[in-house]
This record gives C-alpha cells, structure tokens and sequence, in this order.
C-alpha cells in the first residue's frame, strides 16, 4: 500500500507540491526529544530509540525537517523521493 505523508511546511526540504512530504522515511518524535538531539539524530536510526509519551499534538514534532535550501539536506542520511 503507498503510503502518503501530508505536510504543511512549505519551507522544508522534502516538502513537495500538493502538501506532501517526499522523504523516504520521517521521524516523529516528542518536542523534548527533538530539542536536544542533533540534526543527525533523525529516522535513520529510529529503532535505536526508546519510545515516549507526549501528552498532547502539541508537544511533537518533525525530526526529519530540514530548511530548504540549507546545506543541511544530507546531514540525517533521509532522502528526497523524486
Ligand atoms: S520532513 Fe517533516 S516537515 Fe519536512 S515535509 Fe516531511 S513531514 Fe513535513
């Protein structure tokens, strides 16, 4: 089954026209955790990490964000699809 990620966030990397997301994989972590890792930590290696509890949407977020235009796009091993 093909899967679609819908974003938002036009002035991301993999953000693509019709709001979608054209990475090949995301991580969806809790606000605490991606305040205090670093961009490398990302969906790459998600299997590595404990998973927790964030109460509300509010306190998650996209750790696969990367601006556009940035020279940050190859930092996480994530790629963009065509
Ligand atoms: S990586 Fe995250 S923020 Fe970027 S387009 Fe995909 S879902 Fe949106």
């Amino acid at each position: 089954m093909a899967q679609h990620i819908h974003c938002i966030v036009s002035d991301c990397h993999y953000y693509a026209q019709g709001n979608l997301c054209k990475a090949n994989e995301i991580l969806v972590a809790t606000d605490a955790f991606g305040e205090k890792q670093p961009d490398q930590i990302d969906a790459t290696m998600s299997s590595q990490y404990t998973a927790e509890q964030a109460g509300t949407c509010m306190a998650t977020c996209c750790k696969s964000y990367v601006p556009k235009g940035s020279n940050m796009t190859t930092q996480d091993g994530v790629k963009k699809m065509s």
